[in-house]
Formats: structure tokens, C-alpha cells, sequence
């Protein structure tokens, strides 16, 4: 397994940024990024820093490849968490607040 993954945005390769900048003089070019993989971003805890630079990159691929990415598990029916009787919070006089409680 490798230690990084190149960074999935679509456009990654075209900010920019000095870290990016690849290649010898006279032949420089803009590189996508690098995903360093820790033990933060592998293995039981890979997540979406396992596959993308920042926040801009990862909502790029999704806003690029959404009809693919809700295809995985499309949502037809809401979903509900049975409560209780939402009461009033009297704590507090300067603001209100309900108390709202999961029902098992
Ligand atoms: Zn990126």
C-alpha cells in the first residue's frame, strides 16, 4: 500500500499555490497535491482527507460527480427518530429553548 493518494479535485492541479509548483526551470507546472496517509486518514479511519487536500477540493469532486455519488445510496423515504413531548425550557429567562429527547 501506498503512503499517499493524489488528491481527487477536479481542479487541484490549477490553484495557485507555491506547493504545488513542480518541475525544473523553465519547465514548471502546477501538480495536484499529494494525501499524505497517517493514522488519522487510514486503515479503520479512512475518511474524506484520505483522498482529498481541503475542504474546496472535496466539494469540487462532489458537486462534479453528484448524480454518481447519490446513485451509491439514494434516499427516497425520510428518515425519523421517534421523541417525546418536546417541553419547554424554563432555565432561562433572557432566551427559550426546547428539550427535545429521543423516544426508544
Ligand atoms: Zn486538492
Amino acid at each position: 500500500m501506498s503512503d499517499y493518494n493524489w488528491c481527487h479535485g477536479p481542479s487541484c492541479h490549477t490553484s495557485h499555490t507555491l506547493d504545488r509548483i513542480r518541475g525544473s526551470k523553465g519547465n514548471k507546472v502546477l501538480r495536484t497535491r499529494k494525501v499524505t496517509l497517517s493514522q488519522w486518514n487510514s486503515g479503520d479511519r479512512l475518511n474524506m482527507y484520505s483522498y482529498f487536500c481541503s475542504n474546496g477540493c472535496y466539494n469540487e469532486f462532489a458537486n462534479k460527480h453528484i448524480r454518481e455519488v447519490i446513485a451509491i445510496a439514494p434516499r427516497r423515504e425520510p428518515l425519523e427518530t421517534p421523541i417525546k413531548d418536546p417541553t419547554k425550557n424554563t432555565d432561562n429567562h433572557y432566551y427559550s429553548s426546547w428539550n427535545i429527547e429521543e423516544r426508544n
